[in-house]
């Protein structure tokens, strides 16, 4: 019953987003079911620091991972981590057991299996191929800036973790690795 979860800051506060103008069907109430699992299991859940949010405020737009791999994105999602890091050390040495990280995949900083590419930049109202821009975009098996970062700096401490991606299709296989994972 030491059991410890690390979500994505917008699986427990959805405000952080890329304000949505039609969110997919069904994603809120899969959200809401991990949740869910999560809390009837009475696992302890640490939110990780939503760099988006951090860097670009509620009115940025929605971006592809090419954007925002920046060695100083990359700096900021490294530094972010860090006292997360202290923290998930000091569980681990008192015997907590450490469930895994809970990212969304798709997303340019936060997707585990899957995030979003593109050939994405300029001018927004004076691109005349816009439509076109915006259709590149492509979901590929890519871990986001965020969770990239936050691999190797549990690699670089020796530490190894399960990682789940969310996404609604994969909202009940998660509940079911993280309803096993418990002790
Ligand atoms: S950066 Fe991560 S935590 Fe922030 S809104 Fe995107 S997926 Fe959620």
């Amino acid at each position: 019953m030491k059991d410890i979860i690390l979500v994505s800051h917008c699986m427990l506060n959805t405000f952080s987003k890329v304000e949505s103008f039609g969110e997919e069907e069904g994603r809120e109430e899969a959200r809401r079911k991990v949740m869910k699992t999560i809390i009837e299991n009475g696992i302890g859940i640490i939110q990780l620091p939503c760099p988006e949010l951090i860097m670009y405020g509620t009115k940025r737009w929605g971006h592809v991972k090419d954007q925002f791999d920046t060695p100083h994105f990359r700096n900021v999602c490294r530094c972010e981590f860090e006292i997360y890091l202290q923290q998930l050390q000091e569980y681990i040495n008192n015997g907590y057991n450490i469930i895994g990280i809970l990212g969304i995949d798709g997303s340019p900083s936060c997707g585990v299996d899957l995030t979003c590419v593109g050939d994405w930049r300029g001018e927004i109202g004076s691109n005349p191929n816009l439509r076109q821009t915006i259709d590149s975009i492509k979901y590929i098996g890519e871990k986001g800036v965020l969770m990239d970062e936050i691999s190797k700096i549990l690699s670089e401490n020796g530490i190894e973790l399960e990682m789940f991606g969310f996404q609604t299709e994969t909202a009940d296989k998660i509940c079911e690795r993280i309803e096993n994972a418990v002790k």
